[in-house]
């Protein structure tokens, strides 16, 4: 889906203020092999950007490589395969970049994109005065990208793009797209002003990608140094890499110790934690791996006697409405009315994420006729928020705090750290 939506921005920045028609995403969606769900996540994801999230003085998807000399020329290649030039450090692909100033504007600081400069030969130069604008796209709920101020990704894309243009400001931002209008994340100051790299900052980024540089060269290629982390979302090596291996592997070697007593030690919480959390998705892949195979070679025996197979099953879809009705009907008598109703509102339970996917899935099909006839977008925030505000005023929707245990960015600058 990521890539179904670079490539859309990437045509859209090209043939700007040209709405793709529904054939075009759809190409592109047949492109990237989206069936079901992520095709529907993709054309809801266009689709809520509502326009091309790019300026047209923006360039899109600039493959950089950042020489042992410190400085940076075009690549050739992507999506991690580069043809390396010798003295060639490290390479990445730009999603986009873009020049902007804050200019004094009626009273109040506004910023405004400025088109780069363009000599005879090389690389694009930035107007004086401006800074470089580096936003990397995440889709969906983005929950494995490390927010800003850990991002290495945007980091060193800031680094590439900021020496192949020769700026001496950066910006670097997440541009989270997840159905609605991009939503832009930069690291912040205590103030809550956006972080711009300045040459000092850009220099201890390259110290940086020079020092993992060195690392990842002086590796025994048999025997490499692994460290998990957020860029193991998508790494191919997962299934054998013996990091990952070893928690399910300590899983099933671990002997219960009768003589320990007491609650846990910090030691054994912080080797009990990564275990705990590598259960539940090393469970969906498991059973998942166990569906395929008993379909393919029929049931698995359990050592209790019993098989493990897929049967069909009957579930009942209910009408909500007439459902509650006949609920608080039945129940009613038993337990008198007010309490019949507390019970079928506990068994009816919705949340406001259920809610923002019923008004999503209403108004992006009338969104999309109105891309068509050049109307204005229906925002589903101008839906949403009186709703949510008429709903609190009636008491149908009320707040309540609840101590959520999860793994989360450490805060900074006093910031709540986003859930990852
Ligand atoms: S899965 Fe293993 S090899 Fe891949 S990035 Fe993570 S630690 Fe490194």
């Amino acid at each position: 889906v990521g890539s179904a939506v670079h490539e859309q921005i990437d045509g859209a920045v090209r043939e700007w203020g040209r709405a793709a028609d529904r054939g075009e995403l759809a190409d592109i969606a047949d492109r990237w092999e989206l069936w079901g769900e992520a095709r529907g996540d993709f054309f809801r994801y266009v689709r809520g950007l509502g326009g091309c999230p790019v300026p047209p003085e923006g360039l899109t998807e600039v493959a950089l490589c950042l020489l042992e000399d410190g400085s940076v020329v075009q690549a050739n290649g992507g999506k991690g395969q580069y043809d390396m030039p010798p003295d060639g450090l490290i390479a990445g692909t730009i999603d986009a970049l873009w020049c902007e100033r804050t200019v004094w504007c009626g009273g109040a600081y506004e910023t405004e994109v400025v088109p780069f400069l363009w000599p005879d030969a090389g690389p694009p130069r930035l107007f004086p005065g401006s800074r470089l604008f580096v936003p990397d796209w995440k889709t969906g709920e983005a929950v494995t990208t490390p927010p800003a101020p850990f991002n290495w990704q945007i980091k060193g894309a800031a680094l590439l793009a900021a020496r192949w243009t020769g700026a001496p400001l950066a910006l670097p931002a997440l541009g989270l797209i997840d159905g609605g209008p991009v939503r832009w994340e930069m690291e912040l100051d205590r103030h809550g002003a956006a972080v711009v790299l300045d040459e000092g900052a850009l220099a201890s980024i390259e110290a940086e990608i020079r020092r993992v540089v060195a690392r990842v060269r002086a590796q025994d290629p048999e025997h490499p140094e692994v460290e998990m982390g957020p860029h193991c979302a998508y790494c191919p090596a997962k299934a054998a890499c013996p990091a990952h291996v070893a928690a399910p592997r300590a899983m099933i070697e671990a002997i219960p110790d009768p003589k320990a007593v007491g609650p846990l030690t910090r030691d054994e919480a912080r080797r009990l934690l990564p275990l705990a959390l590598a259960v539940e998705p090393a469970r969906q892949a498991a059973l998942a791996a166990l569906k395929r195979h008993a379909d393919a070679e029929g049931p698995i025996e359990i050592p209790d006697g019993r098989v493990w197979e897929g049967a069909e099953a009957t579930r009942w879809d209910f009408d909500v409405k007439a459902t509650f009705d006949a609920l608080v009907d039945a129940l009613s008598p038993f337990v008198g009315e007010e309490r019949a109703l507390e019970i079928a509102h506990d068994a009816f339970k919705t949340s406001k994420e259920a809610l923002w996917d019923a008004i999503s899935a209403a108004i992006d099909p009338l969104n999309e006729q109105r891309a068509k006839e050049n109307l204005k977008r229906i925002t589903k925030k101008s839906i949403a928020e009186p709703m949510f505000e008429g709903l609190v005023k009636a008491g149908a929707m009320t707040e309540r705090t609840i101590i959520e245990y999860e793994a989360r960015w450490p805060k900074t600058n006093g910031e709540e750290g986003r859930n990852g």
